[in-house]
């Protein structure tokens, strides 16, 4: 090798490795790329709770905060979860200043509520016919479901897929995720849920993911699947996501403000940036 050639691909050399160096360390923090916040997903506050045929809620199953909620109803009195309660609250304030009259039918049910329902249906009809959920399977037990209503379907004895075609239907379908509600059994995914169009079913699961669920009509089954393999996937590249999550909620950094000179004190004061 002559000498100028020597130097010059010396000189290439320290170019590449120049240019390779930050990109190789860049590469080791793994970056979260689903278009979820990490956080939203984590289930700490159990907002994307599961419950059905095949992920039975136990029998001391407790939702959180569950307090009572005072709006327009029949066949009270009525409770959900304090997130949800608040939503409901002004998902019905919205629905009032658009010309709709909401009525609130059904809310939280304890396992035992609804196992007494199920035991019922059974007598009556000799078989599971599906239309009464089996206790642990219900949504209701979450706290964060509700049966809403249009004054006339809440007089009347059973709910169809029919009230779909009201208007106050199509309002809550069209305006539910930005108060933080999906409609938990869409007609569409019958199949995927087991459980029939649920027009009338608003189920709390906050607005970031209430919205991208409505937008690509997910059902919270299929939902669940998608964001525990993007955990997965962040875990499998490498990434620490309970790392993340501390990340996330971490507390703002304690700054000294002022330290006491006469006793020796020093106190502490925490500054929100
Ligand atoms: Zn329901």
């Amino acid at each position: 090798m002559n000498e100028r050639i020597r130097e010059k691909w010396l000189c290439g050399l320290m170019i590449l490795s120049l240019v390779l160096l930050p990109l190789t360390s860049f590469a080791q923090a793994v970056e979260w790329t689903y278009p979820i916040s990490a956080d939203k997903l984590e289930n700490r506050n159990g907002f994307l709770v599961l419950a059905n045929r095949d992920n039975l809620l136990d029998k001391d199953f407790l939702p959180r905060n569950i307090v009572p909620v005072s709006l327009r109803g029949v066949s009270g009195p009525h409770e959900l979860r304090r997130e949800a309660a608040e939503a409901l609250t002004s998902l019905f304030a919205e629905a009032e200043r658009a010309g709709y009259e909401l009525y609130l039918k059904s809310s939280y049910r304890s396992w035992g509520t609804q196992n007494t329902m199920y035991q019922n249906r059974l007598e009556k009809n000799g078989k599971d016919d599906g239309v009464v959920a089996p206790p642990g399977s219900s949504d209701h037990q979450t706290g964060l479901a509700a049966d809403v209503l249009n004054r006339e379907w809440s007089r009347r004895d059973g709910m169809t897929p029919a009230f779909g075609e009201t208007a106050e239907a199509r309002w809550m379908e069209a305006n539910c995720a930005a108060f933080g509600f999906i409609i938990r059994y869409l007609p569409e995914k019958q199949d995927i849920t087991g459980i029939i169009y649920e027009p009338w079913h608003l189920r709390y699961v906050g607005p970031e993911v209430a919205a991208y669920m409505m937008e690509r009509r997910l059902s919270l089954e299929e939902f669940t699947e998608e964001y525990q393999n993007a955990i997965a996937e962040y875990e499998a590249a490498g990434g620490d996501y309970p790392a993340l999550l501390r990340e996330l909620s971490a507390l703002p950094p304690a700054i000294l403000m002022d330290e006491g000179e006469e006793d020796g004190e020093v106190s502490l004061f925490y500054k929100v940036p």
